[in-house]
């Protein structure tokens, strides 16, 4: 097995990841970014609205923020490997695991894997994914034009999509598990007032249904379990969100949510093992938090190391 030896590896090329090794340069620690993707940028790459709270930096889309960012951070000395998925670890002996055959080992980690849309896991999810499902009203918004779209989900997300995709949509259905709505008010009162869209509450997709393209879905109606078919083109999931932190169960303490719990430092239940931005982060995962957080584990790795 081939062996890599570097001070730092930081899992994930999100903001947070870039955060850190940026920070890695400054204070002269010898960094490996880890990205399973081909290009850096994590949500940024999925985020189409404006950004304009992140203090310093204002962008149109998080594409043209992820630039700025990715500009910045290659000025910096640390190692990037694009395409490339850590598919285990030994945090107690520091180690991960890439490819095959090949192993990274460190004196610190840094995980800064961030979170990914819930899924519904549900017959039909996967064979419609691309045949119907859609993954962002902003982006794929004109796909539906004058089709039926279903929406699932009840929060911010799926009304702010409601929203977007009642433009082009001849017909949605907003379809949400619980009684009540999470989303905010500004959001749900604009969609309960669109003739185009009807809301069903109490109400589990059980399947997707169709043949090369979505036709419907199977549901349940919760109140008194009743199933039945609804008939729809596109579908669109905004469920919530989940932490990458399969890779990490039972190493490290996690929250029940499956969060990686850190303290003030972002150092983790075990030593030298840090975590940054949204996967240890719940309660605000933001661009100037997951920022914040690089600097703030790297600095205190630091210290740890000059000892
Ligand atoms: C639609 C949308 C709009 C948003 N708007 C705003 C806003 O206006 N303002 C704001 O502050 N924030 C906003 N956010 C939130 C913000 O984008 C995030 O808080 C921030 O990008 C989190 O960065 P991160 O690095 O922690 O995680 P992520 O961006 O999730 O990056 C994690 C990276 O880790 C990689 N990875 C995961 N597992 C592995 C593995 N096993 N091996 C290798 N790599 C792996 C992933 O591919 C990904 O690139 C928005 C988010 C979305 C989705």
């Amino acid at each position: 097995m081939q062996k890599e030896i570097f001070d730092v590896v930081i899992i994930g090329g999100g903001v947070a990841g870039l955060s850190a090794a940026l920070w890695c340069d400054e204070l002269g620690l010898d960094a490996i970014l880890l990205e399973s993707s081909h290009e850096l940028g994590g949500q940024l790459l999925w985020t189409f609205n404006a950004i304009e709270n992140h203090l310093g930096v204002k962008a149109e889309n998080g594409r043209q923020m992820r630039d700025i960012f990715v500009e910045q951070a290659k000025e910096r000395k640390f190692e990037i490997r694009l395409d490339t998925i850590v598919k285990d670890v030994d945090l107690a002996n520091k180690t991960v695991f890439i490819n095959d055959d090949e192993a990274v080992r460190v004196k610190a980690i840094v995980i800064a894997t961030g979170i990914k849309r819930r899924e519904l896991n549900v017959e039909g999810e996967k064979e419609f994914r691309g045949k119907g499902i859609i993954s962002s009203g902003k982006k794929e918004g004109k796909l539906v034009k004058d089709k039926t779209v279903a929406i699932i989900g009840g929060g911010d997300a799926a009304f702010e999509n409601c929203q977007i995709l009642s433009e082009y949509a001849s017909k949605i259905y907003l379809i949400h598990r619980s009684k009540e709505f999470r989303a905010r008010d500004e959001f749900v009162i604009p969609a309960k007032e669109n003739e185009k869209v009807t809301l069903l509450t109490e109400t589990a997709v059980e399947k997707i249904i169709g043949n090369n393209h979505i036709e419907a879905l199977e549901l349940k109606d919760k109140s008194n379990n009743e199933i039945y078919k609804l008939e729809t083109d596109f579908v669109l999931l905004r469920i919530g969100v989940q932490p990458n932190t399969e890779l990490f169960k039972g190493q490290l303490d996690l929250d029940e949510r499956g969060y990686v719990e850190v303290d003030s430092r972002c150092e983790t239940s075990i030593e030298q093992v840090y975590a940054i931005g949204d996967v240890a982060n719940p309660a605000s995962p933001t661009i100037s938090t997951a920022v914040g957080m690089g600097a703030t584990a790297i600095k205190a790795l630091f210290s740890q190391l000059k000892k």
